[in-house]
């Protein structure tokens, strides 16, 4: 996916929502540039599924000894979470190939999940990025399935490499789904923008296709459970329900896209800049803050600016040393901040402060300040475009 999920999950690419809790985790290292991270609910799904393996390889092969079991069930398990990166990898590859930048790919307990930085130019991207994580899947379980056969004579070996290859084929399978957020879903999507020549009526067909497909599966589950299995009917209907969360998320984020589509950082910035100066205290600094009400300052040395200074950035030190600390000490300077221009879409600035955790940036053009452009100032216009998009009739 391109966001998506192997596992099942593809979430959010896009900038205008925040990172969810997704986006936390452990790092574990990065390939081709793109840090790999752990979420906390990895870790349980890892342990279950090394346990469950060891379960059914105590049952199908008694004579192993208890070891045996438990390094095997491990073993299997790690390939597995490999095979889970692989998959998400290929996307990314295929991503990177189109200059579309990934930010990272996080494993958690539905599989795994590329953060892609930017919806894809066309949709032959969008099919291609895809396509390529159900392909990985099959490519794996064949793989895995040829080295069965080699050790055939090897019931370690072909205890694990089959339930390998089996469950890399089901999730290949699994995520050709036609349903937004799954892989399946965004190669719909890419037919739909190829056919429809309309990105966000595709990503409506897809994401429409998607939560029918969440409900059926939420409908079964639920009755699975009342009827034979409540352990994977309950399971069953939890993916569902993700699966509908997901389409929704995913639905939600274009519309942002839409209603701020055309609107650039110029249209958006205050053109109030509040000011301070670099000797100023930041006991001193909190009282201007209080007294203006403006969370946020340009920096003056000597009639120009030199960086920027925030109420948080002052939260950061203890009370009793503000009398004797300058904001100059605190403040970001200048070059190390990020700025915008006029001209710069404000979906791309969103998506650069999403990035780069800020809120705040100033608009530069040729060479000085012209403005100041906030979360909340982008926050405010796109509430006021989606309302009146809801009363022309069309969201
Ligand atoms: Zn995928």
């Amino acid at each position: 996916m391109t966001a998506d999920d192997s596992g099942i999950a593809k979430q959010p690419v896009q900038a205008p929502v925040p990172p969810g809790p997704l986006s936390s985790g452990v790092k574990i290292g990065r390939i081709f540039g793109i840090p790999i991270y752990l979420h906390p609910s990895w870790f349980i799904i890892f342990a279950l599924i090394t346990l469950s393996l060891r379960t059914q390889f105590t049952s199908s092969h008694p004579s192993w000894t208890s070891q045996q079991h438990w390094m095997l069930g491990i073993i299997t398990s790690a390939l597995f979470f490999f095979s889970v990166v692989f998959h998400e990898l290929s996307h990314s590859v295929v991503a990177l190939r189109y200059k579309i930048p990934v930010q990272s790919i996080t494993l958690f307990v539905f599989g795994g999940l590329s953060s892609i930085n930017r919806e894809p130019d066309d949709p032959k991207q969008e099919f291609a990025i895809a396509i390529a994580g159900p392909l990985a899947s099959f490519f794996l379980a064949g793989c895995f399935y040829l080295v069965g056969r080699f050790f055939h004579g090897d019931d370690l070996v072909t205890a694990s490499t089959r339930w390998l290859w089996e469950i890399n084929l089901a999730l290949g399978i699994f995520n050709l789904v036609p349903g937004f957020p799954l892989d399946g879903g965004r190669i719909l999507r890419g037919i739909a923008w190829g056919v429809t020549k309309n990105f966000q009526r595709a990503t409506q067909i897809a994401s429409t296709t998607g939560k029918i497909f969440a409900y059926l599966m939420i409908i079964f589950g639920v009755w699975q459970a009342l009827t034979k299995n409540w352990v994977n009917g309950l399971w069953t209907a939890f993916i569902g329900w993700f699966l509908l969360s997901a389409a929704q998320e995913s639905y939600a984020q274009v519309a942002v896209q839409h209603s701020l589509s055309g609107v650039r950082a110029g249209d958006v910035m205050t053109q109030n800049i509040p000011t301070v100066t670099r000797d100023m205290s930041i006991d001193e600094y909190v009282h201007e803050v209080l007294r203006t009400g403006a969370r946020f300052h340009i920096v003056m040395g000597a009639g120009t600016p030199v960086g920027l200074i925030s109420l948080d950035a002052a939260r950061t030190v203890p009370r009793d040393e503000w009398t004797n600390t300058s904001i100059q000490a605190l403040m970001l300077p200048l070059d190390q901040t990020h700025s915008t221009e006029p001209d710069e879409p404000v979906l791309a600035v969103l998506q650069r402060m999403r990035n780069n955790s800020i809120s705040q940036m100033p608009v530069i053009s040729e060479g000085h300040i012209i403005g100041m452009i906030g979360m909340d100032d982008i926050v405010r216009v796109l509430q006021t475009r989606m309302q009146l998009g809801h009363l022309a009739g069309h969201s």
